[in-house]
């Protein structure tokens, strides 16, 4: 799909500022005990990015979003490296939530919770995943055990959550809770007392700061008009939210598996075995080949899904047939990545090891693959269904 000539612009000065400025961040050893960038390092970086005209460059300086083909582009250079999406603004969850409260906030919010975020000034927070010892939300949002009521001008939310990205360290939350109406959503001053981190378990990945949380929510009071949009409205919200931040995860590790392939490439280039370049080894030069073919169809599926999307449609089954198509084929491009490497590639001399670790978790969030294959499998069935009188 051709790019705008405003995405090309964008894109360009991003990739540059990416690959010369924040990439060398990559060795800095400002990271939390579980590995995880700090914020003091983050924003040294978002500094950099606010001084280059960088810093969420999705969102254009009128408060208007780029569309999701030019989004697209622009989030696949910001990913080039792991701390290239931290760095511009562009990164899970904040870019997520940005999108969700720009469509369904009200003035009011968008002005106090939205304005900041999009500024760069702290991190946020959503809060959906519930722990499995509960029988909480997982794979199936519906089972979702943390309630709110209305009690006067406030709602009282209680539950546990995990997995919570982030929220240690956020500003921001957007907390799901169950009400007698269905789902609802609910924009949250952090750090707040009544929202108690349990621990913050150590996992595969290590690229987004104040790692994955689980927590317990006891009587956190929420002034009414702190609801985003409607009670009973949650699922459908969370809708509006999923699809393009799925597919924003595609295009970020999109950039970080050209990037690994770029590394890959030029280590089989450089390095020599039984008296000839790696890349001359049929199993070396094959893997690159297959790392091509994987990058330019997660390209084209992004794409294709990025301009349904920009067709107004909720994109529920293109973006669950991208997420699958993308997450399983950057798995495969960085499990060559590493092997191409030798013992090199899983060491933390470059990012190709880190690459492979997040992707691996990327398998797995917002949605696991084989959650999004049942569901394409429900739509076939009931297509079939549809087409046969049943
Ligand atoms: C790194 C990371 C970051 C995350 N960040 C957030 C966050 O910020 N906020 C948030 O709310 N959540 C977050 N999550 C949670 C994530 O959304 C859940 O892990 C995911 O929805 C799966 O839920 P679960 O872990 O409870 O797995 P389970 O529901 O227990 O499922 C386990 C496995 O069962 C299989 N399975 C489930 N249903 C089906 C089916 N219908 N057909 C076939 N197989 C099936 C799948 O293989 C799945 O992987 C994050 C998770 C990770 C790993």
């Amino acid at each position: 799909m051709s790019v705008s000539d405003r995405a090309r612009a964008i894109g360009e000065r991003v990739e540059a500022f990416v690959r010369d400025v924040v990439a060398p961040y990559e060795s800095d050893p400002r990271r939390d005990h579980h590995d995880c960038p700090t914020d003091e390092l983050i924003d040294e970086l978002k500094e950099k990015a606010r001084a280059a005209g960088v810093l969420t460059p999705h969102i254009l300086s009128d408060g208007s979003h780029l569309t999701q083909v030019e989004t697209a582009f622009v989030l696949q250079k910001t990913g080039l490296s792991p701390l290239g999406p931290l760095a511009c603004n562009t990164a899970a969850p904040d870019e997520g939530n940005m999108y969700l409260l720009g469509h369904v906030g009200s003035p009011e919010l968008k002005e106090r919770f939205l304005k900041p975020l999009v500024e760069g000034r702290g991190r946020s927070a959503f809060f959906m995943t519930e722990p499995a010892e509960d029988g909480g939300a997982g794979s199936d949002p519906s089972m979702m055990k943390t309630t709110c009521h209305l009690d006067g001008n406030h709602w009282v939310i209680n539950g546990r959550k995990c997995f919570i990205t982030g929220a240690e360290g956020a500003k921001v939350g957007i907390v799901m809770a169950k009400a007698e109406q269905g789902a609802c959503m609910f924009l949250v001053d952090l750090p707040d007392p009544a929202i108690r981190i349990e621990h913050v378990p150590n996992t595969i990945d290590s690229s987004m700061p104040g790692g994955h949380a689980t927590l317990t929510i006891d009587n956190l009071r929420v002034p009414a008009d702190q609801m985003l949009g409607e009670a009973g409205e949650g699922f459908r919200y969370a809708q509006v939210r999923l699809s393009p931040a799925r597919l924003s995860h595609c295009m970020r590790w999109l950039g970080a598996c050209i990037r690994a392939h770029e590394i890959a490439t030029d280590y089989a280039n450089r390095r020599e075995a039984f008296g000839k370049p790696l890349i001359d080894h049929e199993g070396v030069g094959f893997m690159l080949a297959e790392n091509m073919i994987d990058l330019k169809q997660a390209e084209l599926m992004i794409d294709w899904c990025a301009g349904v999307l920009d067709t107004g449609s909720l994109g529920t089954v293109e973006s669950s047939m991208a997420k699958v198509a993308v997450s399983e084929a950057l798995m495969r491009i960085a499990d060559r990545c590493v092997q191409v490497m030798g013992g090199t590639g899983v060491t933390d001399k470059t990012i190709v090891e880190q690459v492979f670790r997040e992707i691996r978790a990327f398998r797995i969030y917002d949605g696991p693959t084989e959650v999004h294959k049942w569901s394409l499998a429900k739509k076939i069935r009931r297509d079939w269904k549809a087409g046969h009188g049943h």
